[in-house]
């Protein structure tokens, strides 16, 4: 998989990585090998209808550590962070045409599912951070929500992981609350 900019494939795996551990109510949407290969196949990548006990362990304990570079943490820290971890992960960046168009594979070749796809969010992240800002990777601001989102957007304005749900809530939230100030005045 190759991640050419950061509103990519992998940067999205990665967000959705890490939002599936609701870290508000512990629900966890990521239980079992289905959970993960659902997961990934929303994203492309090309997996059969389970992953392994040691590709889910992989993914799963790679959500803290992917969680803490959104939301405001020191840059510096972030990188530091993120630059141990392909470390861990011995990734090997090479290019490779094994699809007949020359792309970016990050990980070890034959590198198992896990692997490849910790490597690819990790690269992913950095990237948005050297193309973006740190600061583009951010925490939703609905009231009950600690979703993480990258925001790609041009002005960089975003507050909501997801405009249809947190964004719509706060907005009917706002309405109400002004209807109640006006009716009490
Ligand atoms: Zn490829
Ligand atoms: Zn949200």
């Amino acid at each position: 998989m190759a991640v050419s900019d950061y509103t990519g494939q992998a940067a999205l795996t990665a967000v959705d990585l890490v939002n599936s551990l609701d870290v508000i109510t512990g629900r966890d949407r990521l239980r079992d090998g289905e959970d993960a290969a659902a997961l990934l196949a929303r994203h492309h990548w090309e997996v059969g209808r389970t992953v392994s006990a040691a590709d889910l362990e992989r993914l799963r304990e790679l959500r803290p550590r992917l969680r803490f570079v959104f939301g405001g943490t020191p840059v510096q820290k972030s990188v530091a962070d993120l630059n141990a971890l392909l470390r861990d992960l011995r990734a090997q960046p090479h290019l490779t045409d094994h699809d007949g168009a020359w792309h970016w594979h990050y990980a070890r070749p034959r590198a198992p599912l896990g692997e490849r796809v910790a490597t690819s969010c990790v690269v992913a992240l950095l990237t948005a951070i050297a193309d973006g800002g740190a600061g583009r990777l951010r925490i939703c601001d609905g009231a009950d929500c600690a979703n993480v989102f990258v925001d790609a957007s041009r002005p960089g304005l975003r507050r909501y992981c997801d405009t249809k749900s947190c964004g719509n809530r706060a907005h009917v939230t706002a309405y109400r609350e002004r209807k109640r100030t006006r009716s009490v005045g």
